[in-house]
């Protein structure tokens, strides 16, 4: 293909991407299929690394661009980024209309959208593209985070319309995370013993502020735009138009958004969102009334901290009483012992309540926390329940301070608690709590994904002694699995076949999956690029370890502990003999044209064996599946394929012969 033709190509794929992107992240309404966006997209990435002068800043491919930064760029907004005026109150937001009113000496209508709780952000386009993201910061100036904005799928690089109005313009919004992804974050950080965020609010903003797009990415956050603050585009007299065009134009505009013609239908709105709030995918912690026509809002204009036109009402956060009937004890993998409040349920916004978390010793000694006491409880914008309170006056007076044990609630043994620490631990490395705990760990999503290797599956198969430690997994078959409770042949076949896949991890998996404490997947990585198997890392001096950036002597230490240990070592020994990747792959830049697919083999191979079939996949960074699904991108098919095939037809996968394959192999 010439210049000229590939130039054509690129922008027609560019455009056709946008709007596919546009109508899955925006409109929710897809009209192709993942398979079908892929194989367009593979394209184009195809197109711009044969023409590399075709990359332009706006294109698909380019959203996750950019090398880590050392730190944000400040920007000055042109446009203040002023805080709205917030009140729990619902008589001050009628007050707000008769102001409204007394100033204009009218009835105005107003436009009332959630109050999603995120994190505020300006969005600046130039010529219809996106220019700069940044924070509000000051109101003046904020930090630029374009970089991080550009992640965020249901933000238009550059806008879907020519309309000479919106060329150059600027929208907020509100950048946020819904509760599911808030909880995937929060259950890896759990796993790789990273602290917790409070909240879906504080994780967004904690995202925003990372340095390193690629991690931004994986975090997956969402946005809303709510506001133009530009009076600019002159011929609309209702903001709520406005939206509606940017809708139009490629934005995600905030859900939910209703023009009120008085007062009367913002109070309705209010009274409405109240508990139904709960049962929306985001955190929403108010409603924001804004009077709708632009060119009033301008006449009303703005005090030093906030515009005259719009307040934020504000739920109050919602508390009950109930009764703490007991205070239980967890034990984590690291033998970490966190208390944890037992509850008679009640039901608290959206769900019913029956634990809250009581952090350590020092919390419940701090609130002075008896079991038997009536205590306050409180769901705001943290997900996880917290005891506000204890009502002393509630007191029987047989209310004993609690005493924390001695001993581990599991394994019996003596827990300790370092003076410098906030946690008792128990450091039996045999506590079945840990085994468990670690179990889990290593068979998890992030880590080993061992899909059907959950909790009561571990409970069953340590009690039973069929597994000591996560290597003896590799040793299970379906015979020692089919006899347990609620598992049948099919069930156990597929918890081995997932257990045989998991061998296709890399290093840097399988490496964290050994929960090594603190060692999140990240730091995994860091190791992992520096060394080149395991061997080097158990070899490495502790000195050389604290001296690589974002390892430090904390997590050094915990290396060297680890590794320590025989134990360790033996463990170690047993997963590689199971034929784990306890080394680097070379993977390079150019050999990751497989990354992201999955490949199956069925029948035998003429020129070369299945195994080394599927180390070429691995090495060109592919993955390489046993069992058969609707997920696999291609199956190779030798000769007197099994009956892998017959299913691969009915699924309508992809299918290739022996040369197939190597062609593409060549191709690269
Ligand atoms: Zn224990």
């Amino acid at each position: 293909m010439d210049l000229k033709k590939a130039k054509k190509q690129a922008e027609k794929l560019r455009k056709e991407i946008n709007l596919h992107d546009y109508r899955y992240y925006v409109l929710n309404e897809p009209t192709i299929s993942d398979n079908e966006y892929d194989r367009v997209y593979k394209e184009l990435v195809g197109l711009e690394k044969a023409f590399p002068e075709l990359i332009t800043a706006d294109s698909p491919t380019r959203r996750i661009g950019g090398k880590p930064l050392s730190g944000f760029r400040s920007v000055t907004h042109s446009i203040k980024m002023l805080s709205l005026d917030n009140t729990y109150s619902e008589e001050e937001v009628r007050n707000f209309d008769e102001r409204i009113q007394r100033m204009l000496g009218h009835e105005v209508s107003y436009e009332v959208t959630l109050k999603v709780d995120g994190v505020a952000v300006a969005l600046v386009y130039k010529n219809g593209r996106l220019e700069t993201g940044s924070t509000r910061g000051d109101g003046t100036t904020g930090d630029d985070v374009t970089q991080n904005i550009r992640t965020i799928r249901a933000v238009p690089l550059s806008l879907l319309t020519d309309d000479p109005e919106f060329m150059n313009i600027e929208v907020r919004a509100e950048v946020f995370l819904t509760r599911k992804n808030f909880d995937l974050i929060n259950k890896q950080r759990e796993e790789a013993d990273e602290p917790l965020f409070v909240n879906p609010r504080n994780a967004a903003a904690g995202t925003l502020k990372l340095l390193d797009p690629k991690e931004v990415a994986k975090r997956n956050l969402d946005v809303f735009v709510h506001t133009v603050p530009t009076p600019l585009i002159s011929k609309y007299n209702s903001h709520f138009q406005i939206l509606k065009r940017l809708e139009k134009y490629g934005f995600r505009i905030i859900r939910h958004i209703r023009l009120c013609p008085t007062i009367t239908e913002v109070m309705d709105e209010i009274e409405k969102w109240r508990e139904k709030r709960s049962s929306l995918q985001f955190d929403v912690d108010g409603l924001v009334i804004k009077v709708d026509d632009p060119k009033l809002r301008e006449q009303l204009g703005a005090t030093i901290k906030s515009p005259r036109w719009a307040i934020a009402y504000k739920y109050p956060a919602v508390q009950l009483i109930t009764k703490l009937l007991a205070i239980q004890l967890q034990v984590g993998r690291t033998g970490r012992i966190t208390p944890v409040a037992v509850l008679a349920p009640v039901f608290l916004s959206g769900s019913t309540i029956s634990r809250a978390t009581l952090h350590n010793e020092d919390e419940i000694v701090r609130k002075d926390i008896r079991v038997g006491d009536d205590v306050i409880i409180e769901k705001g914008g943290e997900v996880i329940p917290k005891v506000v309170k204890v009502i002393k006056e509630n007191r029987s007076g047989k209310e004993e301070p609690f005493r924390f044990p001695v001993t581990c609630p599991v394994c019996s043994e003596k827990i300790y608690r370092l003076p410098e620490e906030a946690d008792w631990k128990c450091l039996n490395s045999s506590c079945p709590a840990q085994i468990k705990a670690s179990i889990l760990h290593f068979a998890s999503r992030p880590a080993m994904d061992i899909t059907g290797l959950g909790s009561s599956l571990v409970e069953q198969i340590v009690d039973k002694s069929l597994v000591e430690s996560y290597d003896d997994l590799y040793d299970l078959n379906i015979n020692s699995l089919v006899d347990l409770e609620r598992m049948g042949p099919k069930s156990a076949q597929k918890i081995i076949s997932s257990i045989e896949a998991s061998k296709n991890k890399g290093f840097a998996i399988v490496l964290f999956a050994l929960g090594i404490p603190g060692i999140g997947i990240n730091a995994s990585h860091l190791l992992t690029e520096r060394f080149k198997d395991i061997d080097d890392i158990i070899d490495v001096k502790i000195e050389e370890l604290s001296t690589i950036k974002g390892i430090g002597p904390v997590l050094a230490m915990n290396i060297k502990n680890y590794f320590n240990t025989s134990r360790n070592i033996k463990l170690i020994n047993n997963l590689k003999k199971a034929g784990l990747m306890f080394k680097r792959t070379q993977i390079t830049t150019k050999n990751t044209v497989f990354s992201g697919m999955t490949f199956i083999f069925t029948g035998e191979l003429k020129t070369m064996t299945r195994e080394q079939a599927q180390r070429k996949v691995r090495d060109k960074g592919g993955i390489v599946s046993n069992s058969i699904s609707r997920n696999i991108s291609l199956m190779v098919v030798g000769t007197f394929p099994g009956t892998k095939y017959a299913k691969a037809v009915s699924l309508g996968l992809k299918i290739i012969n022996e040369k197939q394959f190597i062609n593409i192999l060549k191709e690269d």
